[in-house]
């Protein structure tokens, strides 16, 4: 084995977060290694929110053409997949490509290896034949990959992930979708407007579970109304495929599709990272930080693979707070670099660090003394990207109930808002804000309708600085939006 080459940073995974973090510390003038054995950028630009979002992009410009024979005259519409697995390879992904995501790294001063990598000890990095020891922290920013349930017969038959669902070039005549979360929803309405016949199988009493039970049923609705059939509430016990046909057997009934998509959920594989040798316990679903990205001592983890929320906008949040507390750190840490190292890594540390800090802390996260920030999850956003969009912040009722909040809910129609009567076809939504009686501030919220994730921006800024209640009500709404329901909602709080 080579001997340990000494760096300041070793950060394993360059997805998002670990991209974010790599780039940003080899721009303050560090030495950092990035490792990444797939491909640089991780999960959300080649098989996640970008191409899924152009897809969907695709999918709602097809509807809306449906949508000109109720409003302005008559349409003719012929879906073809062909542009859209076009865009996904030539424009998104670089046909899976991450040349310039690599160069983008190494652009800024960072050292990219290709492989694997794995602690082994306290700021040891082994990966292929090379060691690196890292003199001020290890990041790990590893994400997930797709969780596949243990259903009888699965492993053995050829089920899509959500890789193959974006590499997708030819479309199948019919899809078995396993989950009704956020990500079969949004890809089962995309299939099913180019024409796929789409069935969704969730096992819980609704799909979005996760979600308020209206989001759950204006998206079971809007599904429907494009041709998806719908079973909740159905545990698959079985699936085969017999060389053309997949087969979900389930609660004595049986499901039948060309392909068959499985988006149950995510895993973080701990196994795999070396953990045990530095004490951290690699059986646990996801990898517990502090509010500061804490692992242990030395360790910094980011992104999906700290089950704080599985979104890109969670794992660049988090980057921000690693970078400071780790040029924090590097600024504290006795015997740093010497001193012709120091007066240029340490100004470019503290500059990076005020900076985030004060970014962080202007936008209501507590700052830790040295003005590092710390992660702050109250007002975390998710969208839902179906048609109508499902955006949702902070607790939901059930949540806030089982917390012992005193719940006061407000419940607004869109489409009996004066914007959504205008809007007519497509217009389904409502706004539902939570709040917290005996404080007087909303404590979550949720946007669904055509703009419902936009629209959420509004209420994650009433709940992420606790507007009180009767500011929100003394606002001014603009005419005629899909935003001016907020302030329907408020008056109906009770
Ligand atoms: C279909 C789909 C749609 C999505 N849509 C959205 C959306 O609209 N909005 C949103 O916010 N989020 C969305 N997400 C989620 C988003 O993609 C993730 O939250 C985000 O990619 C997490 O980033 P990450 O850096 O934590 O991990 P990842 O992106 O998973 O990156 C981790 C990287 O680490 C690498 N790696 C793992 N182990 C090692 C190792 N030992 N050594 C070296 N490299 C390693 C992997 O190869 C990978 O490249 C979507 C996800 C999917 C699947």
């Amino acid at each position: 084995m080579a001997e340990p080459e000494l760096v300041d940073v070793v950060v394993v995974g360059l997805g998002v977060g670990g991209e974010e973090v790599a780039g940003r510390l080899a721009e303050a003038g560090l030495t950092v290694v990035g490792i990444e054995r797939d491909l640089v950028g991780g999960e959300c630009p080649y098989w996640g929110c970008v191409p899924s979002k152009m897809m969907i992009r695709a999918a709602n410009a097809l509807a809306e053409a449906h949508r000109v024979n109720e409003l302005a005259g008559s349409a003719q519409v012929q879906p073809d997949w062909a542009p859209v697995a076009k865009r996904i390879r030539a424009e998104a992904t670089d046909t899976w490509d991450d040349k310039v995501a690599v160069d983008r790294f190494t652009g800024k001063g960072g050292r990219f290896v290709r492989g694997s990598g794995r602690l082994d000890g306290p700021n040891r990095v082994h990966v292929g034949d090379q060691v690196f020891q890292a003199r001020y922290g290890v990041v790990l920013g590893t994400g997930t990959r797709p969780s596949v349930p243990p259903i009888d017969g699965l492993a053995d038959t050829p089920y899509w992930t959500n890789h193959q669902a974006i590499e997708v070039e030819e479309l199948p005549a019919s899809l078995l979708v396993l989950g009704g979360g956020a990500i079969g929803l949004e890809l089962a309405q995309v299939f099913a407007r180019f024409g796929v016949r789409v069935t969704v199988i969730e096992a819980a009493d609704r799909v979005l579970a996760a979600e308020e039970p209206e989001a759950s049923a204006l998206a079971a609705d809007a599904l429907r109304a494009d041709g998806v059939e719908i079973h909740t509430g159905v545990k698959a016990g079985r699936v085969g495929h017999d060389g053309d046909t997949f087969t979900v057997h389930a609660d004595g009934a049986e499901f039948t599709g060309e392909k068959l998509l499985v988006v149950t959920g995510r895993k973080a594989h701990l196994d795999e990272l070396g953990l045990d040798t530095v004490g951290v316990d690699a059986g646990q679903r996801y990898l517990p930080v502090n509010d500061r990205m804490h692992v242990t001592r030395g360790i910094w983890a980011v992104g999906d693979l700290t089950g704080e929320g599985a979104f890109t906008h969670i794992a660049m949040y988090q980057a921000g707070i690693v970078v400071a507390d780790l040029l924090d750190h590097m600024r504290r840490t006795k015997g740093g670099p010497d001193a012709s190292g120091t007066a240029s890594v340490v100004g470019g540390a503290a500059g990076v660090v005020s900076a985030v800090g004060g970014a962080m802390s202007a936008g209501g996260s507590t700052a830790a003394p040295g003005s590092v920030p710390v992660a702050d999850y109250r007002a975390l956003p998710r969208v839902t990207f179906t048609d109508p969009e499902v955006g949702a912040v902070g607790l939901t009722e059930q949540q806030a109930r089982e917390r012992g909040v005193n719940v006061q809910v407000g419940y607004a129609d869109l489409t009996s808002s004066a914007r959504g009567w205008i809007h007519k076809t497509g217009n389904a939504g409502f706004i539902k804000l939570i709040a917290d009686a005996d404080q007087g501030v909303l404590v979550g919220a949720t946007s669904a309708g055509p703009a419902g994730g936009e629209v959420l921006s509004a209420l994650v800024v009433a709940v992420h600085a606790a507007v009180p209640i009767s500011q929100l009500r003394h606002m001014i709404y603009a005419y005629p939006t899909f935003h001016r329901a907020i302030e329907d909602a408020l008056r109906a709080l009770k």
